[in-house]
Order: C-alpha cells, then sequence, then structure tokens
C-alpha cells in the first residue's frame, strides 16, 4: 500500500464524514463521494444530535455505552459549537415509575427536585417536582456539524463530491482505490440483507417563548420523546421508533402525538411554529448493534440504528486501524 492510501468514501452521513475526516487526519487522501446534493442527505440530517452515552443504556446493551463514552471529547475536538450541558430526565407525575425505571436502568446521573430543574431550566421548574441529570452528556446541531466536518475535510486536502452519480454504481470497481468505506446506510441493504430501516419521525419548531439549555427527555410508557434546543430558539422535537422500511412522510398520529408531548413539557409551545417535519430510516443490523466490517478491500461501517452521532468516532478509529495498524500512545 502507497504511503498515502487513496481511499473513496461512500456516502456523506454521519458515518461517512466522521469516517472521511479521520482517516484524512492519519494522511489518507480522502475522496468523499454523495449522490445527494448536500452533506447529510440521508437519516442524519433528521437526527436530535444528542451525545447520551448514559442515558442510551436505558435500551442499549453495555457494548453501545463503553464505546461510546468518548464520542463527547471527540465531537468537541471536531466542531467546537458542541454543548456539554447535560441532559435532563423527566416524568409527567402520572408517569413517575418510569422515571425510576429508566435510573435503575442508567448511571451518572443524580436525582433532583424542583428547586435545582428550576436553576438548570427555569422554564419547566414549576411543572416537574424530580427529573434525573446526567451532567457529561452533550449534543452538536446535526446539520451544521456535518458541515464543518466538510469543512475539515476539505482542509486536510480530502474531496467532496455531491450529486455523484459517477460512483453509484454498486459494481463500483476496488482497483481504483486502496480502500472504498462504503457508509451509504440503509441504500446498502442490497449487500447487507440483514440491515432494516427503523422509522424515526421529527419536527422542528421555533418558539420565542421557550428556553431550553439542554436536551430534555419526557418519559411515557408509549411514547416517550424528547426535545433538543438548538440555536435561535429552535426546537426538534423527536423521535417516533416504527419498525418500517417506509420513508414516507409523517403520519397524522405520529405528528399528534410529537405534538401533544411537546405541550405536555411546557404550554408554553402552543404558539410555537413547526418550521420542519422529517421523517429518517435509522439503518439497523438484526442485533442493533453498530458494525465495522471488511470484504476485501471494501470496509462497510453501517448498522447505526439511533446511536449515529455517538458511534461514529469509535467506528472511525476501527476503521483507521484496520488501514494503518492500531495506534499506540507515544512514551517519552
Ligand atoms: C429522528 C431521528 C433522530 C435521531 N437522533 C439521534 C441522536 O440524537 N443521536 C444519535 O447518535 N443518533 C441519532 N439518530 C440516528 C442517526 O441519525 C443514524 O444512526 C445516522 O444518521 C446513520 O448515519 P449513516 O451515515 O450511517 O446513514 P445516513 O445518514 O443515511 O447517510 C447515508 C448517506 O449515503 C448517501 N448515499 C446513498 N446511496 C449512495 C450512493 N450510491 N453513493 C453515494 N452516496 C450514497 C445518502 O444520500 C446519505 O447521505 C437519529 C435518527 C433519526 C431518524
Amino acid at each position: 500500500m502507497a504511503p498515502s492510501p487513496e481511499i473513496l468514501v461512500r456516502g456523506a452521513g454521519v458515518a461517512g464524514l466522521v469516517s472521511a475526516v479521520s482517516l484524512a487526519e492519519r494522511g489518507a487522501h480522502v475522496t468523499l463521494s454523495e449522490i445527494g446534493d448536500r452533506v447529510g442527505a440521508g437519516a442524519s440530517w433528521m437526527a436530535g444530535g444528542m451525545l447520551a452515552p448514559w442515558c442510551e443504556a436505558e435500551s442499549a446493551p453495555d457494548i453501545i455505552t463503553q464505546r461510546s463514552v468518548s464520542a463527547v471529547e471527540w465531537w468537541k475536538a471536531h466542531v467546537p459549537e458542541t454543548i456539554i450541558n447535560g441532559s435532563l430526565v423527566v416524568a409527567p407525575p402520572r408517569d413517575t415509575g418510569e422515571l425510576r425505571r429508566f435510573a435503575r436502568m442508567t448511571s451518572h446521573f443524580r436525582e433532583i427536585g424542583a428547586s435545582e430543574i428550576g436553576q438548570l431550566e427555569p422554564d419547566l421548574g414549576d411543572r416537574f417536582s424530580r427529573a434525573l441529570f446526567f451532567p457529561e452528556e452533550g449534543q452538536v446541531d446535526p446539520r451544521k456539524a456535518l458541515e464543518a466536518l466538510k469543512t475539515r475535510l476539505v482542509s486536510l486536502g480530502g474531496t467532496v463530491c455531491l450529486n455523484d452519480t459517477a460512483r453509484h454504481d454498486d459494481r463500483l470497481s476496488e482497483s481504483n482505490w486502496d480502500y472504498i468505506i462504503d457508509c451509504r446506510g440503509y441504500a446498502s441493504r442490497h449487500q447487507r440483507p440483514s440491515l432494516r430501516g427503523v422509522r424515526g419521525e421529527m419536527l422542528l419548531l421555533k418558539c420565542p417563548d421557550v428556553t431550553l439549555h439542554r436536551p430534555v427527555r419526557m418519559l411515557h410508557p408509549r411514547i416517550p420523546i424528547y426535545i433538543v434546543p438548538r440555536a435561535d430558539h429552535i426546537f426538534m422535537v423527536g423521535a417516533t421508533m416504527i419498525e418500517s422500511n417506509d420513508d414516507r412522510g409523517i403520519t397524522l398520529r405520529s405528528m399528534s402525538e410529537l405534538l401533544n408531548a411537546a405541550w405536555t413539557l411546557s404550554p408554553a409551545f402552543s404558539e410555537a411554529e413547526i418550521v420542519d417535519i422529517g421523517t429518517g430510516l435509522r439503518p439497523s443490523y438484526p442485533d442493533n448493534i453498530p458494525a465495522v466490517t471488511r470484504e476485501g478491500r471494501t470496509i462497510h461501517v453501517n448498522g447505526m440504528y439511533r446511536h449515529g452521532f455517538l458511534l461514529s468516532p469509535a467506528l472511525a478509529s476501527e476503521v483507521c486501524d484496520i488501514i494503518f495498524g492500531v495506534e499506540h500512545p507515544q512514551t517519552s
């Protein structure tokens, strides 16, 4: 292999961009090919951007938690706008049993009462008497973070090809490249037949009457939701988790559930403007665990499920180790 391997990364979602930047930082010549007209043309555009290894332990196996604890650090180093204000988990009074269940499944939180909820989130203080606060968790605005990674890749000498139909063919010849990194998400299903889509619907609300400083999860036995604050009083409300490959627009039922939940969190959302509505298919393997798999000179990074932002740095590091060998810390 040449000292600077020539690498084609297919797909400019979060898996592709994080892999491309990580490879370029290790000295590879990277071409990033995206069939859409922008970076993040797939599921990554719809994401909440929560970097929440400890909250996710509620439903994810230990391996996900172990592999995601360094994600906040990676994002902070690559996207300075990464916010580390923690996450808050609340439940309406009738569902406080859900809060106890969530606490049993997770760690790295402290239980707080109304007065501390009010200090952290003045707009919620009088609405909830108990909450779990996970101080080490963070968030990115996915759309801005993906753009920032694109800029970083170009500054490292990488090439980004949008609307790239020239390289979309599945029979793409490996011989032109030292490695091909396939990060096409759900579009890779013909090569990876065990991949399925897990449909996620989301809304963006604009609401100058509400201020939140961190992602807030509101537990409910049937419809748990979260609200992630972004700049300029924009709030991402998400997300459904539906076993379906159907990527049509949001259903009336999902829309009303997300809106009702936002309203329950704070009635001030009733005057919010709905500025975006989206549906994404989370590319998922049967065990919901993302994986790096190698076939010749093609390396597949896929199955990111609901953890694309959380786990891409760990998977990209695995790809780098395959190509460059494991990096050992310097000793003096
Ligand atoms: C509503 C919602 C909320 C979420 N919230 C979070 C969260 O808070 N935190 C978190 O960590 N994860 C979250 N996720 C999960 C996360 O979004 C996914 O795990 C992640 O986006 C998957 O990334 P990917 O790069 O594998 O796939 P994608 O983002 O789908 O990217 C694949 C890319 O490949 C491109 N492509 C397809 N075919 C070709 C081709 N032939 N040639 C070139 N390019 C091609 C596509 O256009 C697309 O841009 C959420 C998901 C959803 C739907």
